[in-house]
This record gives structure tokens, C-alpha cells and sequence, in this order.
């Protein structure tokens, strides 16, 4: 799916403005956050408001997903669904940066255009949890997993038996 979002965009404009943005972005578009996964199969759901309080340019979001973790303990797959508000106020130095309200997590921006993906690749990987891990015990398809194992070795053996045809035709040339 293609994203339906703008990729650059210039965010202490659109906050000057006032700009609302809705659409999808494709997780397999979020290379950071694509590697810590799984799978980055399926969208990022985004909600974005620009404007300014007073003299503060800010972006409130809301990004709703479902991640596929690893789970830390049986190592397979765990859905993990995020569901994210932030706030985000636009700085364009450290000075600025100090000087902001405590409601805001500060975000330095560029004076001209910024890369959209970043905010949320930021805030989606700062939502994961330190240890991915099921939340009911899982400790049982550890056993179950030995035993997938065991079977892609079993598929594996025939593969080493269709070389020996192979080492049979090079001795008849
Ligand atoms: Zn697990």
C-alpha cells in the first residue's frame, strides 16, 4: 500500500497555518523500525494536527498499529498493538528548546522541510516495549518450536540426497 501521507513537509508552517492530516503509512516504509520487527507487514495509522499555542508552533499526533515483535522468551511471533498520542513542540534551537512547556516534548526542526516519517518512526520505536514478551505463558511453544526445528532438518536430509545423483554423473564423465 502506498502511503497517503506527504513525505517532506515544512511543520512550523503548517502549524502557523493550522493543518490537520489523516492517512496510512506503510511500516515497511520505517527502515529503523522495520529492522526491530518481525515482520513490517501492515500501515500505520496517522492522525496529525498542526498549530501554535501562542508564541509555541506544535504537532499533536495519534498513531495506531499493530506491530509483530519477537517474543524474548518463545521467540515467535506477538502482536503488539500501539496506540500512541504525543505531543510534539516545535523548537528551532536549543535556547528555544529550554524555554518550552512541560506538556510539550521538545523537536528541533529544520527551517525549511522536514521528513514526516522520522516523527513517526521516533514515536512508534520509543512505544515498543525494552523486552518483547507474550503476556500469558508462553514457556509451552518452547516445545513445540524444538520440534519445527526438528522437521526442517528432516526436509534438509532429502536435499543431500539429490546431490548424490550429481557425485554419480561427474564419475561417469
Ligand atoms: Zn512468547
Amino acid at each position: 500500500m502506498k502511503p497517503t501521507l506527504p513525505v517532506y513537509l515544512n511543520f512550523v508552517q503548517k502549524a502557523n497555518i493550522g493543518t490537520e492530516l489523516q492517512g496510512n503509512w506503510p511500516i515497511s516504509r520505517l527502515k529503523r523500525l522495520s529492522e526491530a520487527l518481525l515482520s513490517n507487514e501492515g500501515d500505520v495509522k496517522v492522525e496529525l494536527v498542526f498549530d501554535r499555542a501562542g508564541r509555541i508552533p506544535f504537532i499533536e499526533g495519534h498513531l495506531r498499529a499493530e506491530l509483530k515483535l519477537k517474543c524474548q522468551r518463545c521467540m515467535q511471533e506477538m502482536a503488539f498493538v500501539v496506540d500512541n498520542r504525543f505531543k510534539l513542540g516545535l523548537v528551532l534551537n536549543e535556547k528555544q528548546m529550554t524555554e518550552l512547556p512541560d506538556e510539550y516534548e521538545p523537536y528541533l526542526v529544520k527551517e525549511d522541510n522536514n521528513f514526516l516519517p522520522d516523527i513517526l518512526e521516533d514515536e512508534l520505536l520509543l512505544s515498543l516495549p525494552l523486552v518483547a514478551m507474550h503476556d500469558f505463558d508462553c514457556s509451552e511453544h518452547l516445545v513445540s518450536n524444538t520440534s519445527d526445528q526438528d522437521n526442517e532438518v528432516g526436509i534438509i536430509e532429502p536435499e543431500e540426497g539429490k546431490k548424490n545423483p550429481f557425485a554419480v554423473l561427474k564419475d561417469l564423465l
